[in-house]
């Protein structure tokens, strides 16, 4: 198992909003997080790379534990958040944004690899490298948000809501290059609204409800179930 959480639960101040969850990815999945608004996606995502911390239970990455670790170091162990709203330094250029995103890496060569392979999969940001990235479009600041994540050579990617507010066919282009990332030996973790294409790209998922785990299963499954298709799918 390369990520494990067990019996999670956060509050922000007195309020609780995980309340025990439990969720296991193993190396080489694309695992989804579906949930309706304010369920806890976010928060579990934030508490997996440090940003938030839990008030009891455990989250082991390569059987370390991480969730005492501060944000940085878990960086440092392989483990890269997109952020929800992508969250691009708009006042930097794309080159810059994405060499913050290398602050992890001591090896140079390598880190010349990683954003080479990276501008391969988004030409859109090698063609713009010099662009101001507040001047991105907002599919082209979701690309960048990928690639600046993957400068850290991270062994599992934690996605925010990459498809919020982008055209369908630019959905559809992100979730493509989602797939490759994934071939090429990138663990992923998505949390998504669109669920129809959430699933379709995973190979398990975790349906979350106000901060429980409520379903789990293989996406295939989660498809064809009736409660699923009812809160998720648009009553297919
Ligand atoms: P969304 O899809 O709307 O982002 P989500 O499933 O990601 O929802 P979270 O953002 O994890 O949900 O929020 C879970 C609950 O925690 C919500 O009730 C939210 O209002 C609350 N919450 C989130 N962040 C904070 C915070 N910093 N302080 C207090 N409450 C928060």
């Amino acid at each position: 198992m390369l990520l494990e959480i067990v019996d999670l639960y956060v509050k922000y101040g007195n309020i609780e909003v995980l309340h025990g969850i439990n969720l296991k990815v193993r190396e080489g999945e694309i695992v989804t997080i579906l949930g309706a608004n304010g369920a806890g996606k976010s928060t579990t995502l934030l508490s997996i790379s440090g940003l938030v911390k839990p008030s009891s239970g455990a989250i082991y990455f390569n059987k370390n534990s991480v969730h005492k670790m501060a944000a940085h170091a878990i960086v440092k162990q392989g483990i890269a958040q997109v952020p929800e709203g992508r969250r691009v330094f708009g006042t930097l250029t794309v080159q810059e944004n994405m060499n913050l995103g290398a602050f992890v890496c001591a090896d140079p060569a390598r880190a010349k690899k990683t954003q080479e392979w990276i501008y391969e999969l988004f030409p859109v940001l090698a063609e713009r490298r010099q662009q101001l990235s507040g001047t991105l479009s907002g599919g082209e600041q979701q690309m960048l948000a990928i690639g600046r994540a993957l400068m850290s050579q991270p062994k599992i990617l934690l996605l925010d809501e990459p498809s919020l507010g982008l055209a369908p066919l630019l959905v559809k282009t992100i979730f493509q290059t989602l797939r490759e990332i994934n071939a090429s030996g990138v663990t992923i973790v998505l949390v998504e609204q669109n669920a129809r294409a959430a699933l379709k790209l995973a190979h398990r998922g975790y349906v979350l409800e106000l901060g429980n785990i409520v379903l789990e299963d293989s996406s295939e499954a989660l498809m064809a179930n009736p409660r699923v298709q009812a809160a998720y799918l648009g009553g297919e």
